[in-house]
C-alpha cells in the first residue's frame, strides 16, 4: 500500500481539490483506494457526495472513541472508498491536549484498514495534531502549491514539521513532490515560482532530509472553473466533467503518481493484507 497525506498549512491552495481528484483517477485506473478526510471542514467528504448525518461514524469518532475504521468506511464505487471528515474534529486538538502518544492513535487505528492500494489523507489547514496524525500513519507527503507570490512563504515551516515527524515519529516519511495547483501557464509568476521551488528540491542534498529526491510533478494542474464546480455536485472532476481540462490534468498526475511507484520500487499495487 501507498500512504499519502496531502499537506500545507495554507487554505485554498487546492489540497482537498488534489485528494479527491487524484483518489478518483487513481481509482478509474483500477486501484482500491481510500480517501480519509482529516478536515473538520469535511470539504472532500462532501465533494465526493457524502453528507454527514449524526449516525454514521467519521474519522472523529474513530480516533477519539475508537471505532473500528471499517465502521466509518462508506463506499463511494467498486474501488473507492472515504472515511468521513466531521466538524467534531475541530475539538480534536483541545480533547488530546494531554493524551500520551497523542499523535500515533491515526496510525494504530489504520492498523485494521481494510486491503486498499493507495491511502489518500486529505489535510486541514494547519500544522496541529490532526495533520501530526497524517504525517505519522504514512510514507508520503504531496505538498499542492498555488504559484502567487506568497506560495513559499511558510514553506521552511512545514518541511521543518515534516523533518521532526521523520526523525522522531516515522522513520518512513518522505516528501515526495510538489503539485502546483491553478496553474496560469504563461504568465510570469507561475514560471517563476515553478523554478523558485525547483532550486530549493534541487539543492536539497542531505540525503538525511525527508525532502531529499523530492520533486515538481511535470504535471501542472491548470486553473479550470470545472474543478470548482464539481464539489458541489458531490462528484470527481472525473465523473463531472470527464472531458475538461481539469480532469485531463488530474489524470495525467494520476499517471505520474503511478509511474513514480513502479519507479522507485514502492508496491503502489501490491496488496495489503486484509487484517
Ligand atoms: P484547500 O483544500 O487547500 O483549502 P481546495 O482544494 O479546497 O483547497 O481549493 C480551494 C478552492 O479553489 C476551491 O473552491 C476549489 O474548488 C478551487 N480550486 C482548486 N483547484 C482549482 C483549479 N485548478 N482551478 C479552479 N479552481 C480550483
Ligand atoms: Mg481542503
Amino acid at each position: 500500500m501507498r500512504s499519502i497525506a496531502i499537506i500545507n498549512q495554507k487554505g485554498g491552495v487546492g489540497k482537498t481539490t488534489t485528494a479527491v481528484n487524484l483518489s478518483a483517477g487513481l481509482a478509474l485506473q483500477g486501484h482500491r483506494v481510500c480517501v480519509l478526510d482529516m478536515d473538520p471542514q469535511a470539504h472532500a467528504t462532501l465533494h465526493l457526495g457524502i453528507t454527514g448525518n449524526r449516525t454514521t461514524p467519521s474519522i472523529y469518532d474513530v480516533i477519539m472513541k475508537g471505532v473500528p475504521i471499517h465502521d466509518a468506511l462508506q463506499r463511494i464505487d467498486n474501488r473507492l472508498s472515504i472515511v468521513p471528515g466531521h466538524i467534531d474534529l475541530a475539538a480534536a486538538e483541545m480533547e488530546l491536549a494531554d493524551e500520551v502518544g497523542r499523535e500515533m492513535i491515526l496510525r494504530d487505528r489504520l492498523a485494521t484498514l481494510p486491503g486498499v492500494d493507495y491511502l489518500v489523507i486529505d489535510c486541514p489547514p494547519s500544522l496541529g495534531v490532526l495533520t501530526l496524525n497524517a504525517l505519522t500513519a504514512v510514507n508520503e507527503v504531496f505538498l499542492p502549491l498555488q504559484p502567487h507570490f506568497l506560495a513559499l512563504h511558510g514553506l521552511s515551516q512545514l518541511l521543518n514539521t515534516i523533518d521532526v515527524v521523520a526523525r522522531r515519529l516515522n522513520r518512513n516519511l518522505r516528501l515526495s513532490g510538489v503539485v502546483l495547483c491553478m496553474y496560469e501557464s504563461g504568465t510570469r509568476l507561475a514560471g517563476e515560482v515553478t523554478n523558485d521551488v525547483n532550486e530549493f528540491l534541487g539543492s536539497a542534498q542531505d540525503p538525511s532530509r525527508p525532502w531529499h529526491g523530492a520533486r515538481t510533478f511535470s504535471t501542472k494542474i491548470r486553473r479550470n472553473v470545472r474543478l470548482a464546480e464539481a464539489p458541489s455536485f458531490g462528484r470527481s472532476i472525473h465523473e463531472y466533467a470527464p472531458n475538461s481540462p481539469g480532469a485531463q490534468d488530474y489524470l495525467e498526475l494520476t499517471r505520474e503518481v503511478i509511474a513514480m511507484a513502479s519507479r522507485s520500487g514502492l508496491a503502489g499495487t501490491q496488496q495489503r493484507a486484509t487484517a
